[in-house]
């Protein structure tokens, strides 16, 4: 087999062959293909795309390029959950527990944050003591005796896809179906859980801006789960803003563990009862709806907090210490008035990142205690000079390009704006619904 026959025949659109993904996926991972013919390939397969085959071929070949979890010693249907990475997204902190607190086992393995979608495992190591680098065996044990365990990567975990991600990265060739569908998934599967609910972001601080598309990726996730055997539904959510108040680290712990205590913002909380109900379903026999009366029920009888502090607890996290603050608090402060129509949620993130919350390369360091508070919601009416978020940095010199950032990718309107619909739509194995 040859490469360059690969890359011709899809480059004239037709299908490749099993043996033939395998020989690339293979023989990329073992560095016998160069980087310069994968991308020429990727290229093509962006232009040709691939079919439900090849996207499940590609999918078990990543997954097979390296070790897979096995989670078959902790009792119950482990169900994860993935989110294709939004802005402020914290939902993880509170999702954990609240399932958990219905004895559903969440065995997690999560990632650090890029750019700026901040990770799960930046958030955690800002509770002073947190251990992220449990052995597979620390894990399982946890998982069965507490229900809830996150942790980072310790198997060498779909090497396949870190390649190829980072060359997609590099060649402009990221946001195609098939080559997300088969990272995602490929990682989600190979981290061994029964079940998958995934997160699909939908608008300008997500891969799709539109409805459509977004459901698009969501069925190709779908088929991939459901073809590899793991029940797996997608739900579609809005990313036209930053979810919760919160951008950062720290603060986006403290913001979980208020919407954990019944309080916190709105959108975040929806979202996370929403989520931890479909999942609560997916790994019992309780309806979705029986699942999110028990769910709220444990949020107002402190359960879902009390297992939060378990949790934490069983990976060394002291909560007693409390988190790091920042030298500078500086008011963000409205220079117009109107409706707020429209943010460019991506440039929040950003002032985020360099507030010191994200990094801008892998190797940067983070400040645990800075971020951004942004109080207002597509929608609000906003008036000049009324104080609509605040900064948190030790970084004087970026406070007052952050502020900028937040004002500048803000659009006001003299007219009424109507409220967006945070969740859009479910796609499961029979189809999409939209809300
Ligand atoms: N996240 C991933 O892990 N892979 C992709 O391809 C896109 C987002
Ligand atoms: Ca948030």
């Amino acid at each position: 087999m040859r490469m360059y026959d690969i890359i011709e025949k899809k480059k004239l659109g037709n299908e490749l062959s099993t043996e033939e993904i395998n020989f690339l996926i293979e023989n990329y991972t073992n560095e016998n293909i160069p980087d310069y013919q994968v991308s020429a390939l990727l290229m093509a397969i962006y232009y040709k795309g691939l079919n439900r085959r090849e996207t499940s071929d590609l999918t078990t070949a990543i997954i097979k390029s390296g070790e897979e979890m096995d989670l078959s010693s902790i009792e119950g249907i482990k169900v994860d959950k993935h989110s294709s990475g939004g802005v402020g997204d914290t939902t993880t902190l509170v999702v954990a527990p609240l399932v958990a607190s219905l004895d559903i086992p969440v065995a997690k393995m999560s990632g650090r944050g890029l750019g700026h979608t901040g990770g799960t495992l930046d958030k955690l190591e800002s509770i002073s003591g947190f251990n992220i680098n449990l052995t597979q065996e620390e894990f399982i044990n946890q998982v069965n005796t507490t229900k809830v365990s996150v942790m980072g990567q310790t198997k060498n975990i779909t090497p396949a896809d870190k390649k190829l991600y980072a060359l997609r990265d590099v060649t402009c060739t990221v946001d195609n179906i098939g080559l997300i569908a088969a990272s995602i998934m490929g990682k989600k599967i190979a981290s061994g859980s029964n079940k998958i609910v995934l997160d699909v972001k939908c608008g300008s601080g997500a891969f799709f801006k539109n409805f459509e598309d977004a459901a698009e990726l969501a069925k190709v996730m779908v088929n991939v789960g459901t073809d590899m055997g793991r029940e797996t539904i997608a739900i579609i959510t809005d990313m036209e803003q930053p979810l919760g108040f919160a951008i950062g680290n720290a603060i986006e712990v403290q913001e979980a563990m208020d919407v954990l205590r019944g309080n916190g913002p709105d959108d975040l909380r929806e979202l996370c009862i929403h989520f931890a109900s479909e999942m609560v379903h997916l790994g019992s026999d309780m309806s979705a709806e029986e699942a999110r009366e028990k769910i709220i029920e444990n949020i107002n009888n402190g359960k879902a907090y009390n297992k939060f502090e378990e949790f934490i607890k069983a990976q060394g996290g002291d909560l007693s210490k409390g988190f790091k603050t920042c030298k500078f608090s500086e008011d963000i402060i409205s220079d117009k008035e109107g409706y707020l129509k429209d943010i460019i949620t991506t440039d929040i993130g950003n002032a985020a990142m360099i507030l010191g919350a994200g990094r801008e390369k892998k190797t940067d360091d983070l400040d645990m205690g800075s971020g951004i508070y942004f109080y207002k919601k597509i929608g609000d009416k906003i008036s000049k000079g009324e104080v609509i978020g605040k900064i948190l940095t030790d970084k004087k010199e970026s406070i007052n390009t952050a502020i900028k950032h937040v004002l500048n990718s803000l659009t006001l309107s003299e007219n009424n704006v109507e409220k967006r619909k945070l969740i859009q739509g479910k796609v499961t194995k029979d189809g999409v619904i939209r809300y």
